[in-house]
């Protein structure tokens, strides 16, 4: 038993259906567990990666598993996707794009604040290997328009973006990056599936960290891309099987039973930040609230065409942040002062402004002012769980107060 069609249902379904199918062995209605490394054949099949086709039988876990095919299945139905393909991080995830499909001489746009994993890999190991890379700020559609060239190869959005929620229109960098004979690859770990689906919005390539909302209980680490076969095929044979950055199927499996349930905790999520984000925008000791779901959201009109939940992440500043982070690591009694997102558990990190900065964003002249202007000393990211909201309130109210 599996699903017959996937157009026509609904993504809390989906979530639970999609992509499953019962053991046929044992019947078996939750995906059966397969760790096995190895796989016994009745048939020559070529040792080379190069030859790895649909039709090759499970041989090895590093090319494929049972229990990964079934995750990958259902991310790319959720997604809307041809194909997808999952890896043991979000950054084994982000690598295996940027290197496969970028060479030596080809130039890279990417939004010039964003997860700082992927801004230090961008700014010093592709650049290392020969690919020239202009930062932009993605958030205005002139900024990518103005820094496209002949050479252009790949325009990378992360929206939202770590760490002021800055949107990205998907829909607008499509067109540019298209006109230019580029890929658009979309990181959309701030959002989910539930938020976004950038693939129906002309991007051609989405990544997630599946460590964050899609696996949702910070157990497991996982990434994953999803789009055309004709891009997910080169990230199998290439990236999987020779970069090597394979999912453990343990955590495939954990993953697949958190997305049963991500469509409602998504809607927990948004609606426990936006009663947070209100809270902190009403509170005298806070200078400024950053949450798409806000009126106040500079891009909150783009926020509400682009995205169907505003998810869970709310970034706000205040006065002497070092102080009150001190404050936070002794006196939270529910959140957990903690980096990371996505979690059912709430977490608060202060993203400072000078540390991100120097190693990671490198931004200077009115880029810098425009961050410094919006981050002030750092902002304090909050990744808002599914506990009380009146908990989450009371909790932040005693370290401010
Ligand atoms: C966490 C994160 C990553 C990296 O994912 P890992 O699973 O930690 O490797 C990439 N992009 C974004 C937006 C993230 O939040």
């Amino acid at each position: 038993m599996a699903l017959k069609s996937t157009s026509d249902k609904g993504l809390q379904t989906l979530s639970i259906h999609g992509g499953e199918t019962p053991d046929p062995n044992t019947g078996a209605s939750v995906p059966s567990l397969v760790m096995s490394s190895t796989f016994v054949v009745d048939e020559e099949v070529s040792f080379s990666a190069n030859n790895l086709s649909s039709e090759t039988p499970f041989v090895y876990t590093r090319w494929d598993n049972p229990t990964t095919q079934q995750l990958e299945h259902k991310l790319a139905i959720l997604e809307q996707a041809a194909a997808g393909i999952a890896f043991a991080s979000g950054m084994a995830a982000s690598a295996a794009v940027l290197l496969a499909h970028l060479s030596q001489g080809d130039h890279l746009v990417i939004s010039n604040t964003n997860y700082p994993g992927t801004a230090e890999f961008a700014r010093d190991t592709l650049t290392r290997l020969g690919i020239d890379v202009t930062p932009v700020d993605s958030s205005e559609l002139a900024n990518i328009e103005n820094a496209m060239r002949d050479n252009t190869r790949m325009v990378w959005l992360e929206t939202p973006s770590n760490p002021l929620l800055r949107i990205s229109d998907i829909e607008g960098a499509a067109g540019i990056a298209h006109a230019g004979n580029a890929l658009l690859v979309v990181d959309a770990t701030f959002g989910s599936p539930i938020a976004t689906r950038p693939l129906t919005l002309g991007a051609d390539l989405v990544v997630h960290s599946l460590t964050k909302y899609i696996g949702g209980h910070g157990d497991a680490m996982g990434g994953s891309v999803c789009g055309p076969q004709a891009l997910i095929g080169p990230l199998r044979g290439e990236a999987l099987v020779h970069y090597g950055g394979v999912i453990s199927p343990f955590n495939a499996w954990l993953i697949m039973r958190g997305m049963a349930t991500l469509p409602l905790r998504m809607r927990c999520h948004e609606a426990n930040a936006l009663a947070v984000a209100r809270f902190l925008e009403d509170h005298d000791q806070v200078e400024a609230v950053l949450y798409p779901g806000l009126e106040s959201h500079p891009q909150h009109a783009l926020a509400r065409r682009q995205m169907d939940n505003f998810s869970g992440m709310v970034s706000f500043r205040c006065a002497n942040p070092k102080q009150l982070a001190a404050r936070m690591m002794q006196q939270l009694e529910v959140i957990h002062y903690a980096v990371s997102l996505g979690h059912h558990r709430s977490l608060v990190y202060l993203m400072q402004t000078e540390d991100l900065i120097g190693s990671s964003y490198r931004l200077e002249g009115a880029e810098l002012e425009k961050y410094r202007a919006a981050a002030g000393e750092g902002v304090f990211r909050l990744s808002i769980g599914l506990e009380d909201s009146a908990d989450l309130i009371n909790d932040l109210r005693a370290v401010l107060d």
